[in-house]
């Protein structure tokens, strides 16, 4: 339902939470967060508002990392409760991602997946889609986006996906088809959201990613490219602010 994600030099986790908060008004049975810092990736998710969500976020710490991903779910695939809230992730616990949309044809990667080993925690079509790309990327022993890029000429549905990885600390990697996506551009900083509501306020600079486009953000550079692997020149609006 709603996506915000940020990297940058500023502390994620605000950030985020009030990305998620301008997204209400979608509706969402449940939320959560991934932050990533030098002590790995950490997932929080709750079924409820993002004010339940910030009540488990109270007692952690580890939270002033600079890299995240937040997600508000509209459940599809699965009851709405704090396992079928995004992220989810990989078998290796080192990849966490958030997605809007559906993935349709879940049933049948789940039991190619499930003959090969992989096992589920939840019932979203989203947990399929992570250990989906996961699977192609120990296959092909490539990169994370070149998984994901093979992935989905397989994957049949909609989707706006943010993925975040452990073994690149800098890196956050989204594509999208049917489910709208805009990347924030600030300085030395990217905002990612599901519209422009959360990133307004830090930039007027967007880029809409287009269907079938993945964005990667590495090391405070931005890339886009088409499925086809061939890179696109992105188009940067500016917004008119309305403060
Ligand atoms: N299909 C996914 C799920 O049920 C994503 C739903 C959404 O767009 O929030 O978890």
């Amino acid at each position: 339902c709603g996506i915000v994600a940020y990297v940058g030099q500023q502390e994620a986790l605000p950030i985020i939470i009030k990305g998620l908060k301008r997204l209400e008004y979608r509706g969402y049975d449940s939320s959560g967060v991934a932050l990533l810092d030098d002590k790995g990736l950490t997932v929080y998710k709750k079924k409820g508002k993002v004010a339940q969500l910030e009540k488990v976020l109270h007692s952690s710490s580890n939270l002033e990392s600079k890299i995240g991903i937040g997600h508000t779910r509209w459940a599809t695939h699965g009851e709405p409760n704090d396992v079928n809230a995004h992220p989810h992730c990989g078998s290796s616990q080192k990849i966490a991602m958030i997605h809007n949309g559906i993935i349709e044809n879940y049933e049948v990667l789940k039991k190619d997946l499930s003959k090969k080993g992989y096992t589920f925690q939840s019932d979203t079509d989203t947990e399929v889609f992570i250990k989906f790309i996961e699977d192609i990327q120990l296959n092909n022993h490539c990169s994370l986006e070149e998984a994901l890029r093979l992935a989905l000429h397989k994957v049949v549905g909609a989707y706006a996906i943010v993925l975040i990885n452990q073994d690149e600390p800098d890196t956050l990697i989204a594509a999208r088809k049917g489910s709208p996506l805009v990347i924030g551009v600030g300085e030395d900083e990217y905002f990612l959201a599901s519209d422009a509501t959360p990133i307004v306020e830090y930039t007027n600079k967007v880029i809409y990613l287009d269907d079938f486009e993945i964005a990667v953000i590495r090391n405070n550079r931005l890339l886009i490219k088409n499925i086809e692997n061939v890179e696109t020149n992105p188009y940067i609006n500016k917004l008119e602010m309305e403060l």
